[in-house]
């Protein structure tokens, strides 16, 4: 066991951990926000705009978010953002999504945001950030949550779009913290955005990108070597390759696993099958996160709370999860101190060791 884990987990019963999973503070650095847009959202949001959807009412769509692969979500997940036009939709989006973030408290989220999904469409990029740029600020402000922004590539476009997409975000620098790759990951590997990432490193953005979903290890060899990022998003398929996990491992290298995506997206086929138990038991630094919440039927306590339900993990994998979700984030070491110290305090309030 390698688990970095509190003195106070060893005397957290199992009963009293979706207690513990739900109150604990955590970070969440794999959301997609215009995957955190509900069907009710959608429907508003198209009246708004007058925005004619392929579904008849919030029933059918969310009828529809029946998946059998990471391309049939896909499809319908572009159609659900095809609502969003003005500043406000961006920023009504990401408001929702910290509401539902602070009732799991989530302390700290950096967003995910796919800019080309919304200029392809017309949508101007400062209309994009400056709505969501806008709700971060607001969540520090409401629900005390600090929040960042990381662009994403789409990867099933061209490279040449993606450096006239970040040439377009170039203005609004100062509002992103990073870059990320996302979209259909399958026959559209890391190397294809290698000139890409050596320009968004040059400027200093933090790299990250989605390897190992339903992509080969391969993938996040890639990942790591040719993009050079510091995080793999999903990462699950590198239990298949021993040298990839031991590397992953001895550098620290955070995977932000989404357990509930996996799940609908038929890359487990059930949640006792998930290996994230076994990714932590072997010390690499992995963490929880709901990808695209609205979708996959899951904000971050159910996430948590399902998973350990089903893999059987204890309140060690718990604190854990938790801390590696800190030390992952890209906020400032003083700043990861005091998130740290106040999942300390709250592991130190749940033991019960001596009380009667
Ligand atoms: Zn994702």
């Amino acid at each position: 066991m390698i688990l970095n884990t509190h003195p106070a987990a060893k005397n957290i019963s199992q009963q009293r951990l979706p207690e513990l999973l739900k109150t604990m503070p955590k970070a969440e650095l794999h959301i997609h926000i215009e995957g955190s847009l509900e069907p009710e959202l959608i429907f508003a949001l198209a009246k708004r705009n007058g925005v004619a959807l392929a579904y008849a009412d919030v029933e059918a769509l969310r009828r529809a978010y029946a998946f059998t692969d990471l391309q049939s979500f896909l499809d319908i997940y572009y159609a659900g953002a095809s609502v969003l036009l003005k500043e406000e939709d961006f920023y009504d989006m990401a408001s929702a999504y910290f509401v539902k973030a602070a009732e799991d408290n989530v302390v700290h989220a950096e967003l995910f945001f796919d800019p080309q999904t919304h200029t392809a469409r017309g949508v101007a990029m400062q209309t994009v950030i400056d709505g969501l740029h806008r709700a971060c600020v607001d969540a520090q402000k409401i629900h005390g949550i600090s929040a960042s922004l990381i662009l994403c590539f789409l990867r099933h476009l061209s490279e040449e779009d993606a450096l006239v997409c970040l040439e377009q975000a170039l203005p609004f620098r100062d509002k992103l913290v990073g870059i990320g790759l996302d979209s259909g990951e399958l026959g559209n590997p890391p190397e294809k955005f290698e000139r890409v990432f050596a320009r968004c490193a040059q400027l200093g953005l933090r790299l990250v990108a989605h390897a190992g979903e339903e992509g080969p290890p391969a993938y996040i060899w890639a990942a790591l070597d040719v993009l050079k990022v510091e995080r793999i998003d999903h990462g699950v398929q590198a239990i298949k390759d021993p040298a990839l996990m031991q590397r992953l491992a001895e550098q620290r290298t955070a995977l932000t696993v989404c357990p509930l995506s996996n799940l609908k997206l038929c890359v487990f086929p059930d949640l006792a099958s998930h290996n994230l138990r076994e990714l932590l038991d072997t010390g690499l630094m992995a963490t929880i996160n709901s990808d695209d919440p609205a979708y996959f039927g899951g904000y971050m306590n159910d996430n948590f709370v399902q998973t350990f339900a089903a893999t059987g993990m204890h309140a060690g994998h718990a604190y854990s999860l938790a801390r590696n979700s800190f030390e992952a984030s890209f906020i400032d070491d003083a700043a990861k101190l005091k998130f740290v110290a106040s999942l300390d305090q709250c592991f130190a309030n749940f033991d019960t060791a001596g009380v009667n």
